[in-house]
């Protein structure tokens, strides 16, 4: 299989994932830079994420155009992902969702915030964007490229952005990373919100520990345990490729040289010697 089948693979198996975790019901999408041609994105036609099959995935120019006719129905925010593409150059994966739980805090001044270990990828700021402030009143959606623009720069450099009243829209290195991103961030934004409930001061993950989570690998094989578990759960284990090689834990020392005290250490090692003169 070349890079490019690996690659529309995972966005199919990246779609059922959002629509069984929750993260988009009939509405929201996910979309790949293509490995061919960094102008060029990767979606589904208008379909909900839960269905959309290989047949489903088309190839877009950044500014939303089919490559190839198309006669069906194309998802209307898809400028939401060519803006991010153009704007970020290291960006290959977007999400965009209406997951409820994160908009409390896109219509209230408490940001949100990385508070569960698990999302500290989502770095150390979220910010929130209103179509209203640059567009007046819209019907809420990102239509063209000047409103996914407006969202892009108000991403900037971050992982996601609160869309006000709507959703969100997130950016990873690769499909898998910014899935995981989508389904851990309403998962803070519940634990978050319950904090706040509870009253008193909430403690978020501090700087460096976000720093250090920004830090991880985005397709090392800890983030492939949680890939694999959400596409069994999603019923597309078959659709797997291999895992990405472990890195080597060598073997723990036998425990009778382990437990050896300080004074008889060179033991075993004398030991070790004369069996290897043998
Ligand atoms: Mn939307």
């Amino acid at each position: 299989m070349s890079e490019l089948d690996d690659v529309l693979r995972d966005l199919v198996i990246a779609n059922r994932i959002l629509g069984h975790e929750g993260i988009c019901d009939a509405y929201g999408h996910i979309s790949v830079r293509s490995p061919r041609d960094p102008k060029h994105y990767f979606i589904s036609v208008s379909r909900s994420p839960e269905l959309v099959t290989l047949d489903d995935i088309i190839e877009c120019t950044l500014d939303g155009r089919p490559i190839k006719d198309e006669k069906r129905s194309l998802y209307i925010e898809r400028h939401i992902h060519g803006a991010i593409y153009e704007s970020r150059p290291e960006v290959m994966g977007v999400v965009h969702s209406h997951a409820l739980d994160v908009l409390p805090f896109s219509i209230s001044p408490t940001p949100l915030r990385p508070v569960i270990h698990s999302a500290g990828q989502l770095g150390h700021r979220i910010p929130v964007w209103d179509i209203a402030e640059r567009f007046g009143d819209t019907n809420l959606l990102v239509s063209n490229m000047a409103q996914g623009r407006d969202l892009a720069e108000r991403l900037a450099g971050d992982r996601a952005v609160l869309m006000r009243g709507h959703g969100f829209a997130a950016a990873g290195r690769s499909v898998r990373e910014v899935v995981r991103l989508a389904v851990n961030m309403p998962r803070n934004a519940r634990v978050l919100l319950d904090a706040i409930r509870l009253g008193g001061p909430v403690k978020g993950l501090q700087p460096g520990e976000i720093d250090n989570r920004l830090e991880m690998r985005p397709d090392g094989s800890e983030f492939f345990r949680a890939w694999e578990y959400w596409a069994a759960r999603a019923g597309c284990s078959d659709m797997l490729g291999a895992p990405p090689r472990a890195t080597p834990t060598p073997a723990a020392a036998p425990a009778s040289r382990a437990a050896a005290p300080a004074s008889r250490a060179a033991a075993p090692k004398k030991a070790a010697a004369k069996k290897g003169r043998r």
